[in-house]
């Protein structure tokens, strides 16, 4: 069943000119992407969207940054789009990111919240962090008209 997962590029990847080259890889596994934005995130939305992890002690930090700049949102949809991106994203600390990995090619080794790319990990949470981050509710397996 083709599922959607949600993915954003955070401030970093985007300073560093990533975008095109990200999607080129998302296309490169065969997935689509359904709608894509660039926007600047509320301290808000952040905070609901980070709520597993607002009250560790790296997050006024990892919140500052991610206030810090544009951020490219975007809905992916393909077989098994949300396992399929976490691979292609690598792991949470870019240190022990593979190369090839976006995480693993572009993160910062030392500052783990510079990790260039979120990526929703469970079918229910991309579900969640689509309608949060584009008011759409969406259900995986059905086709929409983005757009139309
Ligand atoms: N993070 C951090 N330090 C840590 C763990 C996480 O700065 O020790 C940040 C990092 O930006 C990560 C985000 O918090 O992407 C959310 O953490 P999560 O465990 O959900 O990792 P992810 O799903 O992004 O791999
Ligand atoms: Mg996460």
């Amino acid at each position: 069943m083709k599922e959607y997962t949600y993915i954003m590029i955070k401030p970093d990847g985007v300073r560093m000119g990533l975008t095109e080259e990200i999607v080129r890889r998302i296309h490169s596994k065969g997935f689509e992407i359904k709608l894509f934005d660039v926007r600047k995130l509320t301290g808000e939305v952040l905070d609901e969207h980070y709520a597993h992890v607002k009250d560790r002690d790296f997050y006024p930090e990892m919140k500052e940054f991610m206030l810090s700049d544009y951020v490219v949102p975007m809905i992916v949809y393909g077989e098994n789009a949300v396992q399929g991106m976490r691979e292609l994203m690598g792991p949470t600390k870019s240190a022990e990111a593979p190369t090839g990995t976006i995480r693993g090619d572009y993160g910062n080794k030392e500052i783990v919240n510079q990790n260039v790319i979120h990526g929703s990990d469970s079918q229910e949470n991309a579900l969640i962090e689509i309608e949060r981050f584009f008011g759409l509710k969406l259900n995986h397996g059905e086709e929409y008209n983005f757009g139309k």
